[in-house]
This record gives C-alpha cells, sequence and structure tokens, in this order.
C-alpha cells in the first residue's frame, strides 16, 4: 500500500482508456522512471469504506505469476482511489478485436497463456470469474495477462452490497446464472466463451438481450464453433463449454489439448498488436478526411446549411472511443438495445427462472435493502417486452365470450400451448429456443387478447394444408420423425414412445376437422444440482459482485 501522495510520486502521461469504474493513465514512477497504468476511480464519498478493497489490492500484490497483471499498490487521494499496476502496452483483447477477429494461430496462443494463468490461479482456490476478451491484456511483446480479477470486483462489492447479487451474462456458466453452487471450472466456461468471441469477434448470442440470455445459457444446448476452423479447435471449445461442470476439463486437463499443444510461440501476437495500430491510424485519418468534406460542404452551401449532423460521421473513431458493440439490426422482438454495451450486467437478486426461484445465498441477498423488487424473468420475455400491460388490461374486460373465441382459447390451451411446452423440453439451440419462445409467446398472447384470431389462423392454415396435397405428403412422411428428433434428444432417458406419438398426432394434420390430440405436458426434466461449491475466497466472491454500477446507467430497466 503506498504511504505517500501518489501524485508526488508519479506523472500521469496520457490517459488510456475509461471503463466502468475509472480512468487509466499511463504513468511514470518519478524515481525508479518505471512506466506504471494507474486505474483512478471515483468514489461516491470519502466516507465509503475502501479499507477492504486496499486489503484486497496489498493481497493481489503478492500474486505473483507472469501471466496475471501485477498490482503494486493503492492509495485514496481526494475523493478517487488510485490503483498502481503494470503497464501492458498492447491493450485488452477486446481492443484488439476491433480491427476484426483474431486468426485461429492467434487465437490458440491467447488460450494456452489464459490456461497457464489459470492453472496458476485455481491452484491458489482462487476464481477469476469475469475470464472474457475485455479482461484480457497483451503486452507489446506479446505477453498474455489476466486483468481486472479482484480490484473492479471488491469495489464493486462495496457498492453492491445494497444491490445483491450481479454478473454479465455472456460469458456466465449455466451454474453460475442458476446459483447452484460453482467453482473454478466456471472460469473454463467463461475460457470457451472467450475463445468464441476471439475468432468471431463477439460472444454467442451477443445479439440477444441480457435477460434472454440468462433464460437461454441454462436451458439451451451449449454454444459451438460454427465456420471455417479446425477438428481441434472446435474440438476444444466444446469441451470448454460442457453443461455439467463435473465433466468440464480443468486448466491443467485443458493444457494438454492438441489445439493448444499446436500453438505457436507468443511473440507472434505482436502481429496483432501492429495490426491494431495500424487500424487505428487508419480510423484517425477516416475521421479526418471525413471531417474535411463535411465542413468543405458547409462551406459551399452557406444558403442551405444542412443542419443534419448524422452528416458528420467519424467511423473508427467513434469506435476506438468506446468498448460499446453494437447488435446486429434487430429481427426479433427481443432483440438488443443498438449501441448497448454487452458487458452490461444484470441483477440476478429476486429473479425466477422459468417460475423455479433461484436459490440464493445469505450473502447475496440484503433483507434490509431488497432491491429493485421481485422480478422474475421466467423466460425473460416479460421483463423486457416493450408494453408487457396490454394483456392484462383486455382480460379485465368480461364481457360475455363468442362461441369463437371459446374454440379459440381451448385451441390454444388443449392443443398449441401443451405442445409447445413440450416441444421447448427438449434440448435445443440457443437459438431455436429463442424462437419457439416467441411462438409461444405469440400463441398465449393472443389467446389472451383475441382468442378467435387464433382461430382463425389456425383454421387458414389447416385450409391452406389441406389445399396443397404435396405439403399433406411432407407432413405425412416427416412430420412424426421432426416430432421425435425434435424432442427425443431429452437428457433425461425418458421413454419417448408415447411423447412421439403425441406430437405426430398433433404435427401430423387431422384433415377431418381441426381437432388436435392434446399434450399432456410433463414438466421439464430437473437439471442435476452441482455438488461443487465456491470457495469462500474474497476475490471470488467479489467478483461475482462487480457489475452493478455500470448496470444502472446501461440498464435502467433491471436496475
Ligand atoms: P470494465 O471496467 O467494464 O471491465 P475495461 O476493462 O475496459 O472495462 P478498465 O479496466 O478501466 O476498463 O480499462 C480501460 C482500458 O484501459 C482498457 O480497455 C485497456 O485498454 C486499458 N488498460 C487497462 N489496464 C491497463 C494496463 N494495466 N495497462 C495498459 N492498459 C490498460
Amino acid at each position: 500500500m503506498m504511504r505517500s501522495d501518489p501524485e508526488e510520486e508519479y506523472t500521469l502521461l496520457e490517459k488510456i482508456g475509461t471503463g466502468s469504474f475509472g480512468t487509466v493513465y499511463k504513468a511514470i514512477h518519478n524515481v525508479s522512471k518505471e512506466v506504471v497504468a494507474i486505474k483512478q476511480i471515483n468514489l461516491e464519498d470519502s466516507e465509503e469504506d475502501i479499507s477492504e478493497i486496499q486489503q484486497e489490492i496489498a493481497l493481489l500484490s503478492q500474486c505473483d505469476s507472469e501471466f496475471i497483471t501485477k498490482y503494486y499498490g493503492s492509495c485514496v487521494k481526494g475523493f478517487k482511489l488510485w490503483i498502481v499496476m503494470e503497464f501492458l502496452a498492447g491493450g485488452s483483447c477486446l481492443d484488439l478485436l476491433k480491427p476484426g477477429p483474431f486468426s485461429e494461430d492467434h487465437v490458440a496462443i491467447v488460450l494456452r497463456e489464459l490456461l497457464l494463468g489459470l492453472e496458476y490461479l485455481h491452484a491458489e482456490g482462487k476464481i477469476h470469474r469475469d475470464i472474457k476478451a475485455a479482461n484480457v491484456l497483451l503486452s507489446g511483446s506479446g505477453d498474455v495477462k489476466l486483468a481486472d480479477f479482484g480490484v473492479a470486483a471488491q469495489l464493486s462489492q462495496q457498492k453492491s452490497k445494497r444491490n445483491t447479487f450481479v454478473g454479465t451474462p455472456f460469458w456466465m456458466a449455466p451454474e453460475v446464472i442458476k446459483q447452484a453452487g460453482y467453482d473454478a471450472k466456471a472460469d473454463i466456461w467463461s475460457l470457451g466463451i472467450t475463445a468464441i468471441e476471439l475468432a468471431k469477434g463477439e460472444p454467442p448470442l451477443a445479439e440477444y438481450h441480457p435477460m434472454r440470455v440468462l433464460f437461454l445459457i441454462p436451458k439451451a444446448k451449449p454454444p459451438s464453433l460454427e465456420g471455417d476452423f479446425s477438428r481441434a479447435f472446435k474440438e476444444f471449445v466444446e469441451l470448454c463449454l460442457i453443461k455439467n461442470p463435473k465433466d468440464r476439463p480443468t486448466a491443467r486437463d485443458l493444457l494438454k489439448h492438441r489445439f493448444i499443444k499446436m500453438a505457436r510461440r507468443k511473440v507472434e501476437l505482436q502481429e496483432l498488436v501492429e495490426r491494431y495500430d495500424v487500424w487505428k491510424l487508419a480510423a484517425h485519418q477516416r475521421a479526418a478526411s471525413s471531417l474535411t468534406r463535411t465542413f468543405s460542404t458547409f462551406n459551399t452551401n452557406d444558403d442551405d446549411m444542412p443542419w443534419d449532423f448524422g452528416t458528420i460521421r467519424i467511423p473508427g473513431l467513434a469506435s476506438a472511443a468506446s468498448t460499446v458493440r453494437r447488435a446486429p439490426d434487430a429481427q426479433s422482438t427481443v432483440r438488443a438495445r443498438p449501441g448497448r454495451d454487452i458487458g452490461s450486467v444484470i441483477n440476478l437478486a429476486n429473479l425466477k427462472i422459468d417460475g423455479e426461484e433461484l436459490e440464493l445465498s445469505e450473502s447475496t441477498l440484503d433483507t434490509n435493502n431488497p432491491g429493485p423488487g421481485d422480478m422474475t424473468i421466467e423466460d425473460g420475455f416479460e421483463t423486457i417486452k416493450a408494453v408487457p400491460a396490454a394483456k392484462k388490461v383486455i382480460n379485465e374486460n368480461t364481457f360475455e365470450e363468442s362461441p369463437q373465441a371459446e374454440a379459440g382459447r381451448q385451441l390454444a390451451n388443449d392443443a398449441l400451448l401443451p405442445v409447445l411446452k413440450k416441444l421447448k423440453s427438449g434440448e435445443h439451440s440457443a437459438e431455436d429456443l429463442e424462437a419457439l419462445s416467441v411462438l409461444e409467446h405469440g400463441v398465449s398472447d393472443l389467446n389472451d387478447i383475441n382468442p378467435s384470431l387464433l382461430l382463425a389462423f389456425f383454421t387458414q392454415a389447416l385450409t391452406q394444408i389441406k389445399g396443397n396435397s404435396d405439403l399433406m405428403k411432407q407432413i405425412e412422411t416427416h412430420g412424426s420423425t421432426a416430432a421425435t428428433e425434435a424432442i427425443g434428444v431429452l437428457g433425461n432417458g425418458r421413454a419417448l414412445d408415447d411423447e412421439s406419438e403425441a406430437l405426430s398426432s398433433s404435427s401430423t394434420v387431422n384433415t377431418d376437422s381441426t381437432d388436435t390430440t392434446a399434450v399432456e405436458a410433463d414438466k421439464p426434466a430437473a437439471e442435476p444440482t452441482p455438488e461443487v461449491r465456491s470457495p469462500a475466497s474474497p476475490v471470488a466472491e467479489a467478483l461475482y459482485a462487480r457489475w452493478i454500477e455500470h448496470l444502472r446507467s446501461k440498464w435502467p430497466i433491471v436496475a
């Protein structure tokens, strides 16, 4: 811990970047002339008890691994906490991804170095809990170091005492979301997600709202690495993303994997740093010429000045200045808001997943400050739908229901909804599960709002099918196998005969009437509760709670 005035001890050079908690500067130690990085964190007030954070930094400064960013010390000056750490000239992997995804060879090297860092941490009984490209730093010579371990976490633990439990969903392991107890294997899952992030430019499900992701990760099949990559790389990712943490390999196991064994020398990572430097320069040049063009346009059109500031585009610079990623154009009703930061956080307190209340430990719940009130993510829709109250209003109008509406309701309740529920209980990719959920919610909403419209939809679809003999034949030939495939992969080994039969009778259209066979929906198979328990490392506990402040500013809907 530093005792003297940091402003006398260090000279701040340029600003390197800004994160959720503060600003990072390059600085120089006045006596030794050593270059360091200093993170300055704004404290809410001078009363804030940061002694624990400082103790944690002192503890971290004893962390001695070439794969972990070195912390030198900390001190408070005015309303700011200064954290002095090793300077890593290459920046974060998230910065380095800006010119484009990494090559497979580069990913392999980064992963090997990260595994070495994780092997060290896990042997020390620590869990990082925030492995992602943004928290992987590179030195100018290609050294890879894990960062943001502990410090920010402690800070947010302080801040989140009243905000309970938080996390970043996209990289979170299923067992972490379910809060059923977890251990170092959670880092291995996040490493697998980071591998995809490095190879593709963003983590899986980046286009979805974080609340949906909380639902999808525990329920869906694990994501996989798709595309033009080697079998070894795909297999490596598959191993990291084994859902049951007990079956997921350790960092030590993965260091022996052929994909890692084949990884080249880390000096080759300098290419990524050079690529980023070139990209930054080009981005600045593009920005400058774009501005020049815009101003020359202004000059020649004095009388008719287009006050459309949308024409002043600063490509590159905008993204260079921030780590905010833009989601692809929205298709689904639950796509992410454009411009959001996928590093955003979700408060898991008081959440329920699919009706099941999440187990929250004493330490994660502050009953004196229960937070924003009960939230149910169910499958996330209700929380993020734009106008969730609409159907309730309509339900309150208790006028007599038409026979068509009654028939529509019966169709939904006796056939469509149970079938959809049954289908959803199968093992699906997150994308398939999402599409099924959209369908289910559509049926459910129509059932509430206008069941006779639902009947009309279904009747017209049937008429259409009946009038198309080729389609009829297709359904008859393939319908039942499709149904068996869809739910025939349930992980609990139940006999599927009755289920597939029921499904086939509902998906093979009965041409005589609109009568479809009712399917009794089973409860989805209960996931086995992992027996692993988190070691009570203060760092580990703290890291899990690190993003709440960030969330508040970016996602008021869940804060
Ligand atoms: P968050 O706070 O949400 O995790 P972040 O990790 O990007 O976001 P910071 O840790 O504050 O935020 O870092 C901001 C930027 O400063 C990073 O993007 C990285 O480029 C740079 N940076 C952070 N630590 C160092 C360091 N030790 N050496 C060199 N650059 C650093």
